[in-house]
């Protein structure tokens, strides 16, 4: 079993949305990087594209990492080809259909398995069944969980005590039970699989379970940013945790930056050279993640904001994608008419539609802000940066998130949404409105003594972020402690 010439060999299984395989791929990078470490990275065809270039990179440093390639079978289920990835379904059905095609891959998955026998399997927390294979070859099963401490604390805390059930209305405010802090939700703003049973309920509580039974649960965070909530997961859950993160850290050079995740819609170099010309601190990036979709309305009253605020922005649009022709390709997010070219012309904003270097911006000193949907990657990648947030969660866990930033480590300012909604796109009355982004972004970019506290606060979590890992620091040894973990189980002394 494993690997002849002594090496651990660990099968990373990452799941096909791009918040979810960035940070799993750079996981496998780090451990590969290692020294006495194999890894193999388990993807579709058109998602090793996205990351072949990094791959082959690694390889040409020495480094034993690999793709295993599957074809997917989207045909089987209708998806038009190509299209293998969530950032690549513009519909609530098309998603249901990819979600499906990726179930169809288990027997295949369960095949490389058995070829590779390797000597661990880190699956994304969305395969709960790579326990069984995991069990069924005596090999540990770990278990990656996109997001930080804090959700796993406050989803905990929901399951266990049911706290929204006790309010009278969709936007009283309640305590979340049990937390080393006092965090307050209304019910509006918890996932609908917490408050009723939905198509995902039975995943759900699968991949729960399956989480609890695993050898541990691999953590894309740092010690110092939720040490009380690390140690919530530790004594109070009893979960045994791997803090490795920030992962997007580890890309060092601009052009790990700069194509990270998949090829940039913008030159890099572009990019950079117009944040050049822009004062520290004086631009605000904005960026909903991979899947958020808005309505037009919605996107209008962010333009119209941005534009009378008068600060400097960088703006990520074009999630919208085609549906028509069941077609996969992009097209722009529709912004108000001649709003891209007037700030372009005026120098106020640059607009980039489709997939924009975010580590690189986040990292170039012009940037002052991130109005963020508040995506665990985003979070981690905004906090390395240490610049302060304007948080507008949409959907899945991003209003928990929220609440680590606005009510824990208060270095940001809601804009204000309430409701938790799946698909951004419906128009709903619960739209924000341009006043309410407007006084946040005065809040975050402004000079008052709160926006300079909260700069403060940033400045300093970035500093903690890059120094956790660093050798002999936080993240660092528990990337050791893993391989560790990982040896031992295979010696046999552990597990
Ligand atoms: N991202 C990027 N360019 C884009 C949009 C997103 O590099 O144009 C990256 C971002 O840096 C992050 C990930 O995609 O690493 C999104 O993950 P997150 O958890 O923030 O949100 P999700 O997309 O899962 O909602």
């Amino acid at each position: 079993m494993g690997t002849e010439d002594g090496k651990i060999h660990a099968m990373f299984l990452p799941y096909m949305a791009p918040g979810h395989m960035m940070p799993m791929v750079d996981a496998a990078r780090l451990l590969a990087a290692a020294a006495g470490t194999k890894v193999t990275i388990i993807v579709t065809a058109m998602n090793a594209l996205r990351i072949k270039n990094a791959i082959d990179g690694d390889v040409q440093s020495g480094h034993q990492i690999s793709l295993e390639i599957l074809s997917f079978p989207g045909a089987q289920v209708g998806l038009p080809e190509g299209c293998e990835n969530m950032i690549s379904t513009p519909t609530p059905e098309m998603s249901m259909k990819l979600f499906h095609a990726i179930e169809l891959l288990q027997p295949n998955i369960e095949k490389l398995f058995r070829e590779y026998h390797p000597n661990c399997i880190i699956s994304d927390s969305l395969f709960p069944w790579t326990l069984d294979a995991a069990n069924d070859l005596g090999i540990p099963r770990i278990a990656f969980n996109g997001s930080g401490f804090f959700n796993l604390c406050v989803t905990d805390s929901i399951i266990r005590y049911q706290p929204h059930k006790n309010v009278k209305s969709e936007t009283e405010a309640f305590v979340v039970p049990g937390l080393p802090d006092e965090v307050k939700l209304t019910s509006s703003q918890v996932p609908d699989i917490y408050r009723t049973r939905t198509t995902f309920s039975e995943l759900f509580d699968k991949l729960k379970e399956s989480e609890r039974n695993s050898f541990g649960v691999l953590m894309n965070s740092f010690y110092e940013l939720e040490p009380a909530y690390a140690d919530h997961c530790k004594k109070v859950m009893g979960i045994k945790t791997w803090h490795i993160g920030p992962v997007s850290l580890y890309n060092r050079d601009t052009d790990d930056k700069g194509e990270r995740g998949d090829k940039a819609s913008v030159s890099k170099y572009a990019c950079l050279s117009w944040l050049d010309c822009k004062k520290p601190k004086s631009v605000l990036y904005i960026c909903f993640g991979s899947l958020t979709r808005f309505s037009k309305n919605q996107t209008t009253e962010i333009a119209y904001a941005l534009e009378a605020s008068g600060y400097s922005f960088m703006w990520v649009v074009g999630k919208v994608l085609k549906t028509d022709d069941s077609d996969c390709k992009k097209q722009q997010q529709e912004l108000p008419e001649g709003f891209e070219d007037k700030m372009k012309e005026n120098g106020q904003g640059l607009i980039i539609t489709g997939w924009a270097p975010q580590v690189l911006i986040l990292d170039h000193p012009a940037i002052g802000g991130f109005l963020t949907h508040c995506g665990w990657n985003s979070i981690l990648e905004g906090v390395s940066a240490g610049v302060p947030f304007i948080t507008w969660p949409i959907f899945a866990e991003q209003f928990f998130n929220e609440k680590l930033v606005t009510q824990v480590l208060n270095f940001g300012v809601a804009v204000g949404n309430e409701v938790w909604k799946a698909w951004a796109t419906e128009e709903s009355p619960s739209i924000t409105n341009r006043d309410d982004i407007l006084k946040a972004i005065d809040a975050v970019m402004g000079n008052t003594g709160e926006a300079t506290e909260m700069r403060r606060r940033a400045k300093r979590l970035g500093e903690l972020a890059k120094r956790a890992i660093e050798e002999g620091n936080s993240s660092y040894n528990d990337m050791k402690n893993l391989i560790e973990d990982i040896r031992m189980y295979k010696s046999g002394t552990s597990g």
